[in-house]
């Protein structure tokens, strides 16, 4: 991989000395390149994530060098590891300060389903107390599947309509999860 790339510009009208596309685009093409992500780490795959931030695989690269330790500045929550039950309402609070828009990706086996922890204590899967958008799958994943649910991620985030926040659907999504 070269050390930079080039941003693609994104879909529009361009003739000599004029380009023209929609504010959505403009807005997605910037969101999507400079995504603050919390890592919200509790175990062995948190390790995978310090190896994705790490010279090798480096995050920086996609503009996201920049981890955020307060929910209120940080754009995507990534949860990495076992989740007890116990934890759940933390995981849920922390997802409530953050400010919209805000993406979830659950890292790994455990925080997409449990994993190999079957039992009373362990939540099987983060999506019973916040909405994900995107599942790492892996016991644990590789930096590189870590960095293509990241890549997964910028997708949604750069394609995502500027309305979606306020329409019903995605309102009572967050209902379920008793969000207001
Ligand atoms: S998915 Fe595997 S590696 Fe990741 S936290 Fe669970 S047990 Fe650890």
């Amino acid at each position: 991989m070269p050390l930079y790339t080039q941003v693609e510009p994104p879909e529009g009208y361009s003739a000599p000395g004029f380009f023209a596309t929609t504010l959505d685009q403009v807005v997605g093409l910037a969101r999507k390149n400079s995504i603050w992500p919390l890592p919200f780490a509790t175990s062995c795959c948190g390790i995978e994530f310090m190896a994705t931030m790490g010279a090798n695989y480096d995050l920086g690269r996609f503009g996201s060098e920049r981890l955020s330790f307060s929910p209120r500045q940080a754009d995507l929550l990534m949860v990495m590891g076992t989740i007890a039950k116990k934890m759940g309402p933390i995981v849920h609070q922390v997802y409530e300060q953050m400010a919209e828009p805000r993406w979830v990706i659950a890292v790994g086996a455990c925080a997409s389903s449990g994993g190999i922890f079957d039992t009373y204590s362990v939540l099987q899967g983060i999506d019973k107390v916040v909405p994900v958008d995107v599942y790492v799958p892996g016991c644990p994943p590789r930096p590189e599947q870590i960095i293509d649910g990241f890549m997964k991620i910028q997708e949604l985030v750069g394609n995502e309509s500027l309305r979606r926040r306020y329409s019903p659907e995605y309102r009572s999504l967050l209902e379920k999860y008793g969000i207001k």
